[in-house]
């Protein structure tokens, strides 16, 4: 299950938001706190057996309480406690989040060069998520990085993320846009395909596809020196058909996928047999072949 803390955000991605203004739309503290919020997923995890839970918004690292938030979930003994950021306010919050039960991180990072990154997100902070990466690193996160790949943006960061990756020993995987938010109608004109992701890389390594696990995103690549890649390639090869996951938005409303416009509210009044039949709606909201897009951004359903 991805549970999103909040919809503000402190960078303005230009995929997720059209810009200053429906950020600012976002910014408003969650609807209850991280007792209720426990409380919530501890409920959804006596029904369902939740195997992991991903934190992520808006940006999660925002969130007051989070290591509180993580320890509360480590001793519901939920298995697995997964954290998706920008980076920014990584570098001191690794230890903290680590020492908490939190066990692996993926940093949302579309560009090395400043000023790509300044193109794609709308701020400046290249070096201190570098900074918060080698934080995580050192904390004994395990880390992966994220990278949105949009035509005529972003496309010349390929390499230069991919050599960073490998630098580091860390996995990359690159992502296709999604037609979300304001892009719901328009992210054709900005779609770098996987074949055309792929055509990049090959450009230095040679590949080897690797057989995809079930119910995963992203497809991995192996180059002839050993590294991993891999590419989340939602419009060239979707991978709804045996998606697994449930989403919990800051507001208490359920989603069986990213691609409904219709949040299900669970109420913390309601009784176990009206929430199994909100569970049952959620989950029949899942695409039985593709991502069809929503007009709801990352931001409010948590990416
Ligand atoms: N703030 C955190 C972060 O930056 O990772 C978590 C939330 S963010 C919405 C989660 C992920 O959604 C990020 O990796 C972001 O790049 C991705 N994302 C948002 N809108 C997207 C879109 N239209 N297409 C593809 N990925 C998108």
């Amino acid at each position: 299950m991805r549970v999103s803390l909040l919809s503000h955000c402190n960078l303005g991605c230009v995929y997720c938001v059209a810009g200053e203004e429906e950020l600012r739309k976002w910014n408003r503290t969650p609807d209850g706190g991280p007792a209720e919020l426990l409380e919530m997923i501890r409920r959804l995890h006596a029904q369902l057996g939740l195997e992991t839970v991903r934190l992520t918004g808006g940006e999660p690292l925002l969130y007051s309480g989070l290591a509180g938030l993580v320890e509360g979930l480590r001793s519901m003994g939920i298995s697995r406690i997964k954290l998706t950021t920008n980076g920014s306010l990584l570098e001191r919050n690794a230890v903290s989040l680590k020492q908490a039960g939190l066990q692996s991180i993926n940093v949302s990072l579309d560009a090395v060069d400043e000023e790509v990154f300044a193109r794609m997100s709308r701020r400046n902070s290249v070096a201190r998520i570098i900074r918060g990466i080698d934080a995580a690193l050192d904390a004994g996160l395990a880390v992966k990085l994220n990278a949105v790949v949009m035509k005529g943006m972003n496309d010349g960061q390929v390499l230069p993320l991919l050599e960073f990756a490998f630098m580091r020993g860390i996995t990359i995987r690159f992502l296709e846009v999604m037609a979300m938010g304001h892009l719901y109608h328009d992210s054709g004109r900005f779609l770098l395909s996987q074949q055309d992701i792929l055509r990049l890389i090959g450009e230095r390594y040679e590949l080897t596809p690797l057989e995809r696990e079930p119910s995963a995103t992203a497809r991995y690549w192996v180059t002839d020196r050993g590294q991993q890649v891999g590419i989340i390639a939602n419009e060239s090869e979707p991978f709804c058909r045996d998606c697994d996951r449930l989403r919990l938005d800051s507001s208490g409303n359920i989603y069986g996928c990213l691609s409904s416009n219709h949040p299900i509210p669970l109420g913390i009044g309601e009784t176990d047999v009206e929430w199994e039949e909100k569970l049952r709606l959620a989950l029949g909201q899942k695409q039985a072949v593709r991502f069809t897009g929503s007009e709801l951004s990352m931001l409010q359903i948590g990416g």
